[in-house]
Formats: C-alpha cells, structure tokens, sequence
C-alpha cells in the first residue's frame, strides 16, 4: 500500500483539503454531510475523514493519510480491514447472485454458529442491530401481554423509537435531549432507570406490574465503557423472572468480540432475550435476535408477532459474518484481550506522566478513557468528563496517524490485526497527545 506516514515530530497539518471538499458536497445533499451522526466530529470538531481503503490495523483517507484503525467500524472488524478471507467469501458470494429473497443454506450456517457460541436456542437474522432490539422489545410485548420497557440511562440500543429516552452513543455525543418525532405515547411506555443500580430497579418493579421487559447493555459501551457491576445483570435476570417480564441482554456491542460467546461467555445470565449485530456480519449489514424456543416461536410465520426484511439473512452478509465467525478462534480472543490491556496501559500510562486525570475503563476487551477523577458507573458520572480535554487529546491522536473515536462516550475497540507497527505508532502519537489534554485544562492542580 502506497502511504504517506506523519514522520517523528511533524504531525500532518489539521486541515484534510480533500476530506474537507467531499464533505461540502456532501453537506448540500446528506443531513449534516453524514449517515450517522457521530462520523461528522461535531463534539470535536475539525473535518470528518473520509476514508477510502482500509488493510489491516490502517485506515487511509482521501488525502492518503494513514491511520491506525482504534473504531473498527464502531466494533465488526475483529480481524482488521480486508481480511483476505473475508473478502474472498464476499466475492465468492456475490458471484453466486447478491440476493434471492429466498431461504439460502448461508442463512442456516450462520444460525447454528450463533447458537452453538451463544445461550439462544433459536434466532432470527435481521440487518442492523436496530431491527434485533426493535423486534426484541415487539416480541417481549407481544409475549407477555404488557407494554412498558425498563431501559439504563446512557444505554444504546438502535434508534428505536422507545429506546431513545437518555440514549448513549451519537444522542450522549450531541447532549440531544430525546428526540422530536418520538411520540409522547411511545416514551411514556419507556421507564429509564440509573445504570448500575439494582434498588431502583426493584423499586419500579414494586410500583408497576405492566412491564414487559428490562433491556440492558451486557456491558455498557455507548457512554464510554462501564462494566456491569458485579452480579447486576443476573439480579436483572431474578427480578424480571419473579414479575412476570423478560430480561433482554443486548450484546450488539459485546457479541462476538469479548469472547466466542460475547458477554454471555464471560459472565452467564439466565436472560430471555439477546440481541447481536457488528462483529457477526464481518463488516456487512447483518445482526439478529434470540432466545428460548418457547419465547422465539411467537414469531411469524410460527407464531403471532410480525417481523420480516426483504435483504435479512443477506448471502453476501451471512457469507462474511460467518467467516468472521470462524476465524475468530481463542488465540484470536486472546489476541484482542492482549492488544487492549497493552493500549489501555500505554494510554493510561501517557496521560499519567502528563498529569491529566481519567480512568481507564474495561469491559472484557472494549475499553474507554473517562477524563475525570470519579469513579464511572452510570451516565451522570460519565457525564463529568472533561471534553475540552478529550477534543484536544482526539485531535493531537489523529494528526499523528491514530484513529480514535470522535466521541468521549464511545468505546474504543481493537483488531487482532493490530501489530508491532500500529502499535509503535499509538506509542509515538500518545506523549503529545497527552500533552495537548493537559494544555487543554485536563491537567491535575
Ligand atoms: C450499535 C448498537 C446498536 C445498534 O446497532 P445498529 O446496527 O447501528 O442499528 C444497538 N445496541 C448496541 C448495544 C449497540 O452498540
């Protein structure tokens, strides 16, 4: 690959006039210039890059800059970009015909995978993890025959409309209050509770008995990183079953990536539901939903509760998520394991020695950088973060050839592609960047 590398000390310049270009086109014909909003940098400022190939742990742009890859398309890509067999199953697929609204045996293949990894017994293909939750939360309704949905303030789940009520992810990254066009009836349906906290939890379950369902985050990756506290999403688990109402466990994030299991494996929980997306369709719009027999065989054509998707179960989507799937062996997961404790410490170590306060924080191996001397465990402490500080370090990181979040409440992934080059040029980029956080006002007095 042809690269222009940003060479020891002369970082490339802030403005990406190709980049930048692009982005005026598209601002005349696309809201905001994007289609999801945190890929515009709003919270940091600056031009959004528009990359134009990846290989590996590298991104290139349209100014052909390169970067180390710290998003991974916000999670699928756990081998790096254009993994060679991931690509050739795509075009093997796409040889054989890109879509036949038809059962296809692809379909099965990667059904059994996610049920073989995962506590599911049945499951049902969709194309965005959107489309799991939505169905999820229909199916638990339409299950139980109630209506109301627990959710955690600062958890994503899609932007479905009763899942917007204090949402994470681009709704946290723009402080949005809740979003004009969901209707008073759908948010009155939506009870949003603390994260982490299980009284509360109690409490809303003492005060109500139409709840339908409790959706969580596994682990929550949409404000910034936040473990579950220790036996949180089990007592999820107790306190629904003891009411009548189901548990959904969304793993879009953490499916497939935390382990070969996603959450599920590192940490077991009698949940009804769970949801998957990202790292299961290997870079295509795949995702799906699952759960017990009993629960699943409510849906058409089965049962009563409609769902359908004219491109869902998609070959050429089944074929790289189901390659994906099985090159992701335990020296894979070790791998991811190794390279975020290994750029957490180097990151965490950088800021130390320019005195900026954060905490670095995990969930299996998706971690973020909170600057702010609290403890983070739920939105309102996510919240004190210093983005004067995150913008500054953000941008010192990307001039220096390292690809981060544009967001302070996203979380920062790894590929098992990330080798001893990457990895030298996060180390090089980090003193400066550390530097600029603590010149941005993220300094310790
Ligand atoms: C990304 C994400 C979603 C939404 O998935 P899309 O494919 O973007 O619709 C839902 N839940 C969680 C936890 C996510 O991280």
């Amino acid at each position: 690959m042809t690269t222009s590398y940003p060479a020891a000390g002369s970082p490339y310049p802030d403005e990406a006039p190709v980049s930048q270009a692009l982005f005026d086109r598209a601002k005349d014909i696309v809201p905001g210039g994007v289609n999801s909003p945190v890929r515009a940098f709003k919270s940091v400022g600056g031009t959004p890059r528009f990359m134009v190939r990846g290989e590996g742990p590298w991104m290139v742009d349209a100014d052909g800059r390169r970067y180390v890859d710290l998003v991974c398309s916000w999670g699928p890509l756990i081998h790096g970009h254009a993994h060679p067999a991931i690509v050739a199953a795509v075009q093997r697929a796409a040889a054989l015909g890109t879509s036949f609204g038809t059962p296809t045996e692809g379909e099965v293949e990667l059904a059994e995978e996610i049920v073989r990894r995962t506590p599911v017994e049945q499951v049902r293909l969709v194309s965005s993890g959107t489309e799991a939750t939505m169905t999820a939360i229909r199916l638990a309704r339409g299950f139980t025959g109630r209506s109301k949905i627990v959710k955690f303030a600062g958890c994503y789940h899609g932007h479905v409309d009763a899942l917007l009520a204090a949402a994470g992810s681009g709704v946290a990254t723009l402080g949005l209050p809740d979003s004009p066009g969901v209707t008073g009836a759908a948010a009155s349906e939506t009870i949003v509770l603390p994260y982490n906290d299980i009284s509360a939890v109690e409490a809303v379950f003492r005060e109500n008995d139409d709840i339908a369902a409790v959706i969580t985050e596994a682990a929550a990756g949409n404000m910034g990183v936040i473990a579950p506290r220790e036996g949180f999403n089990q007592r999820l688990a107790e306190i629904t079953r003891a009411n009548g109402a189901l548990l959904v466990v969304d793993e879009v994030m953490t499916g497939f990536r935390v382990s070969p299991g996603g959450w599920a494996g590192l940490e077991p929980v009698d949940a009804d539901l769970f949801t998957y997306g990202k790292v299961m369709g290997g870079g295509l719009p795949a995702a799906a939903f699952g759960g017990r027999t009993e629960i699943m065989s409510r849906l058409a054509p089965a049962g009563p509760v409609y769902q359908a998707g004219t491109l869902s179960g998609n070959p050429l989507a089944c074929a790289a998520g189901l390659t994906s799937l099985r090159l992701a062996d335990d020296s894979v997961y070790k791998r991811l394991d190794e390279l975020s404790a290994t750029v957490g410490a180097l990151t965490s170590d950088a800021l130390n020695t320019a005195g900026v306060p954060h905490r670095l924080s995990y969930a299996g191996n998706m971690f973020s950088i909170f600057f702010t001397d609290v403890d983070v465990v739920d939105y309102d402490s996510a919240k004190t973060q210093n983005a004067g500080a995150f913008k500054a370090f953000f941008h010192a990181m990307l001039s220096r050839g390292v690809y981060l979040p544009p967001s302070a409440f996203e979380s920062w992934f790894v590929s098992a592609a990330l080798d001893d080059a990457a990895l030298e040029q996060i180390g090089a980029a980090l003193p400066a960047a550390a530097r600029a956080a603590a010149a941005a006002g993220g300094a310790s007095s």
